[in-house]
């Protein structure tokens, strides 16, 4: 069986040898047992289900939700001489019943399908009377409601597996925290599977967090060290889409912009310059990337904070898939978190959803916080141990220094309590410096006892300091960006659990020469 898989990799695919664990995994699914494969983007997934497919009778049904990534797939297939197709939305009736003719006729390796195709009564009937090699599930991680692309159809997908209970599955994904990979198999029912975890580091990935005091300018100083390269920047909402690739253009960029608030055609113009040309910068919310398959992009910039750890790990995995140098870069204020709670709590979810995507938040905004190795924070949430000292992050390139807050979080705390937990950070600032103004006159917080106490720091220090009380979950900025206490601000109040904040590098842009290097 094996040399029948390695000689079908090398003649077929034109690959040496397999990568990581494929040979395994190969072997699992061509067996006709289940497999659910965790591997990062760029890793190698298709060949886990396409070889298995060529090595068995019959034909491989695909499920994959993205019908761009279908068409390049099958595209790609058939250069390599392997009898493959799609179904989807874009056939009309006539091609259509072609490649169902085909399925049929038994003259099909590889049939991509969408899952709502997939899942109507005339498809399944259909593959009632075909022969099935196997069931590939690819971007398994849509059917967690945990994950971050949760789509309905995936939870029906169980029908797979109480009407073909012989036929082998496989499930993949790029992305899935152990939660998601539990819900995964869960609701598979994939159980008994065998569960495949690549290693999710990406080695030539540099992870850079910076501070937020101008993102446009920020970005545009980190842009200069990337002159000519292609890259990403991703940005919160489609109207800053808009205006930093407008911004990016005067400056003499390649920047275009990409949403799904643009017209198709313009969208897919700016996708395809992007894919073709060198040195394009796709300005673009997150609507751009899944199923963008681009080797050379340098760099990944996000010039507003990501929704979550996952959510950035998968953005920012979209740059060196070619194993070069590549840079993911972020720049993120407190700012950022009070959009990001505001579109979450606006939003149509349950609240049991949005709590979830809250914590999430939270976590992720711990991450930028954090002093230890990114490399090793980024992994360690997705359960996989990384000895840290990675040598290619900023915490270990330049260990941020840190020093005591211990006392200026105790003013802190304590002046948001006193000014009764409804302003943001700007005022209470004003407050702790004694800065006189009308406001604060008129509210009487120049006679509260901790006007004027933080005279000791300046504007930019006490912005620092609130934003890693939030980051570390001392304080709690709602929607509006109205400071409140925390379960955790009690210890710190009272003196008991001393702190260490990390110190903000300065303004000047002394980013920029190291991402040269
Ligand atoms: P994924 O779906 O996991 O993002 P792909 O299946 O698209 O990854 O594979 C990514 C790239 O790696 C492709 O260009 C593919 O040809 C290449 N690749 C996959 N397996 C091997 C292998 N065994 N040896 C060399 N290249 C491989
Ligand atoms: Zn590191």
């Amino acid at each position: 069986m094996s040399d029948a898989a390695l000689d079908l990799l090398q003649r077929i695919f034109g690959h040496r040898q397999f990568r990581g664990e494929q040979a395994q995994i190969v072997a699992q699914v061509a067996g006709g047992g289940d497999a659910l494969v965790l591997m990062p983007t760029g890793g190698g997934k298709s060949l886990c289900y396409q070889l298995p497919a060529l090595l068995r009778e019959g034909c491989g049904i695909v499920v994959s939700p993205l019908i761009a990534l279908m068409q390049d797939q099958v595209e790609g297939l058939r250069q390599l001489g392997v009898r493959a197709a799609y179904l989807n939305s874009t056939l009309d009736a006539g091609q259509a019943s072609d490649v169902e003719r085909a399925l049929l006729a038994g003259e099909l390796d590889l049939l991509y399908v969408a899952p709502e195709r997939l899942l109507t009564p005339r498809f399944l009937s259909l593959l009632d009377r075909a022969q099935i090699a196997l069931f590939a599930i690819d971007e398994a991680h849509c059917v967690s409601q945990w994950g971050h692309d949760f789509r309905k159809e995936y939870r029906e997908l169980t029908v797979l597996h109480e009407r073909w209970p012989q036929v082998p599955r496989i499930a993949l994904t790029a992305t899935a925290d152990a939660p998601t990979r539990e819900e995964i198999a869960e609701r598979l029912t994939l159980e008994p599977a065998r569960t495949f975890v690549s290693s999710f580091d990406r080695p030539n990935i540099r992870y850079t967090i910076v501070h937020k005091d101008n993102g446009v300018r920020q970005l545009q100083d980190f842009l200069a060290a990337h002159r000519g390269d292609s890259g990403i920047v991703y940005a919160f909402s489609r109207k800053r889409v808009d205006s930093i690739a407008e911004q990016l253009r005067e400056a003499g960029v390649d920047a275009l912009p990409y949403h799904a608030g643009m017209d198709s055609a313009a969208r897919a113009a700016n996708q395809r310059r992007f894919l073709q040309e060198d040195g394009v910068v796709m300005v673009a919310t997150i609507a751009f990337g899944m199923g963008i398959d681009k080797p050379d992009v340098r760099f990944v910039a996000h010039v507003d904070l990501p929704k979550s750890i996952e959510g950035y790990y998968q953005e920012t995995g979209r740059a060196g898939r070619d194993g070069e140098a590549a840079h993911a870069w972020l720049c993120y204020g407190l700012g950022d978190t009070v959009n990001l709670r505001q579109l979450i709590n606006q939003s149509q979810a349950g609240e049991e959803r949005k709590r979830l995507e809250l914590r999430k938040l939270d976590a992720l905004l711990g991450y930028c916080e954090s002093t230890a190795c990114r490399r090793q924070s980024l992994l360690g949430w997705f359960g996989e141990p990384h000895a840290g000292a990675c040598g290619n992050c900023d915490n270990c390139l330049d260990p941020p220094q840190t020093w005591d807050g211990t006392q200026a979080a105790r003013k802190a705390l304590s002046c948001v309590y006193r000014t009764g937990q409804r302003f943001g950070a700007a005022h209470v600032i004003d407050v702790l410096r004694g800065v006189p103004g009308d406001r604060a006159t008129q509210l009487g917080h120049d006679t509260l006892s901790t006007w004027g106490i933080g005279a000791d720091l300046d504007e930019r220090q006490w912005r620092s300091v609130f934003r890693q009380l939030v980051a570390h979950g001392l304080l709690e900025a709602d929607e509006h960006g109205a400071l409140r206490l925390t379960a955790a601000s009690g210890a710190v109040l009272r003196g008991e659990q001393p702190l260490h904040f990390r110190v903000d590098p300065p303004k000047a842009a002394r980013r920029s020469r190291r991402d040269r290097d």
